[in-house]
């Protein structure tokens, strides 16, 4: 965020506001200068006519400077991200203090236990197709890395299922408009501008700016814009189920090896929105259904509560879970959880009528609350197949990949090929 940003916008807004009331008391008199025009005759008609031209000249200058100042407000505006919890650590991503750790040991780094060399030896994954048919970092996954991806999409979302997240299916291009009220900048401030998003090009000049989401919390936030619930009906859950689309500008290094960091990805979203005062609970909720999904798998997992300058613009707290990925020699984050409290339902206009407490009590008068939003992963395909391939590979004695053992928790949702791999 630019320094003094807020203090621009601050000024800004009573700059705005003193023009546009100015702009209002012009407009108004223009008109009782065209009744003067209309009904007045000789001199009188003559001056009204000279005012009315003033008048005009005047109001098209204010005017042009009310434009001027809203594209700078909502510009500035865009920079200021949402507050944050008093309990979370201040810093960059090594301030982030360990919550818990759950599962197994971790089991000692290993070149051999490298998802690559893994899904390669038991022909899970091609990434030499991916990258002739589309580019670097996109993939195919093959035979039962194929059905890994449905077993695990299924699991996450029966899991949620079973503590009342409705399921649903999003589209996966949203607008450009949507995504920036969520929090998602499609471009950045930078020039020439970074695109983190993928951008359509126009089928047609009236179609609005469409981008490829980054992840299914856009459009099911985006669901709700303009939406007032009544508080009896909060709070909301969904489990969704979309492709994640990320240009990762930027992003270099080891992280882009294999499945790590890729372009596309099948992704379960966790979404929820509740009253003001519910948040904090309602983002225990989600993280304890993370910790059931994750734990699940059989996994060395750790959560970690992340410091300021990993929340991005729209988290107000953010809870990410790692698992130990020995192949990598690290850990590396597998989910993430934020609340946003009334970040993005204010950009959206998500807002809701408080519950009367007694039936003779008034309907509370003054503006409507905006709704608290929530997201988290419940399943990151790619990530999650490959801390399962390093942790769970069966190696021999030489160190060659021999077999895969994969959570008996994922039995009831695999389609067995009858061949390779197996539960
Ligand atoms: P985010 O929406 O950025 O918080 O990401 C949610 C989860 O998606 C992360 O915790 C990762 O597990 C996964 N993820 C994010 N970016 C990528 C990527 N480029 N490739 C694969 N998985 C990713």
């Amino acid at each position: 965020m630019p320094v003094g940003a807020v203090q621009s916008v601050a000024r800004l807004y009573g700059e705005w506001k003193d023009l546009t009331s100015k702009l209002n008391a012009q407009v108004h008199a223009r008109s009782s200068i065209g009744d003067r025009i209309r009904e007045g005759s000789g001199d009188a008609k003559t001056q009204a006519i000279e005012e009315a031209k003033v008048l005009k000249a005047s109001i098209s200058e204010l005017q042009k400077r009310v434009t001027e100042i809203e594209d700078e407000l909502h510009a500035l505006a865009l920079t200021i991200p949402n507050d944050t919890h008093h309990d979370t650590p201040i810093g960059p991503e090594d301030a982030a203090i360990t919550l818990s750790t759950h599962g197994p040991e971790p089991c000692p780094p290993s070149p051999q236990r490298d998802h690559v060399n893994v899904a390669k030896s038991l022909n899970l994954l091609d990434l030499e197709a991916g990258s002739t048919i589309t580019g670097s970092s996109w993939y195919y996954l093959l035979n039962e890395g194929a059905l890994l991806e449905l077993a695990l999409t299924q699991y996450a979302m029966s899991k949620a299922i079973a503590r009342g997240f409705k399921p649903i299916t999003t589209p996966d291009v949203v607008r450009a408009d949507i995504a920036s009220r969520c929090g998602f900048q499609p471009r950045d401030s930078s020039d020439p501008p970074v695109h983190q998003m993928y951008h359509l090009q126009k089928a047609h000049p009236t179609q609005p700016e469409l981008v490829l989401s980054g992840t299914a919390e856009i459009p099911l936030a985006g669901m709700f814009a303009n939406k007032i619930f009544r508080e009896e009906e909060l709070p909301i859950k969904y489990v969704g189920l979309g492709r994640a689309f990320r240009s990762e500008a930027g992003a270099r290094g080891a992280d882009t090896r294999g499945l790590y960091r890729v372009h596309q990805f099948t992704k379960v979203e966790l979404f929820a929105a509740c009253a003001e005062g519910e948040s904090d609970r309602m983002m225990q909720e989600l993280f304890d259904l993370q910790l059931d999904i994750f734990g699940g798998l059989g996994l060395p997992i750790r959560a970690l509560d992340m410091p300021t300058e990993e929340l991005g613009a729209s988290a107000f707290r953010k809870y990410d879970i790692e698992a130990w990925m020995p192949g990598r020699g690290r850990w590396g984050e597998i989910s993430s959880t934020s609340n946003c409290t009334d970040y993005q339902s204010r950009r959206l206009h998500i807002r809701y009528r408080r519950r009367k407490s007694s039936e003779s009590e008034a309907v509370p008068d003054g503006p409507l609350p905006f709704a608290h939003t929530l997201n988290g992963t419940a399943a990151a395909i790619p990530r999650l197949i490959v801390a399962l391939l390093e942790n769970g590979v069966k190696l021999s004695d030489t160190g060659e990949v021999v077999g895969l053992s994969l959570p008996v928790a994922l039995k009831p949702f695999w389609i067995s090929s009858g061949q390779g791999v197996d539960i």
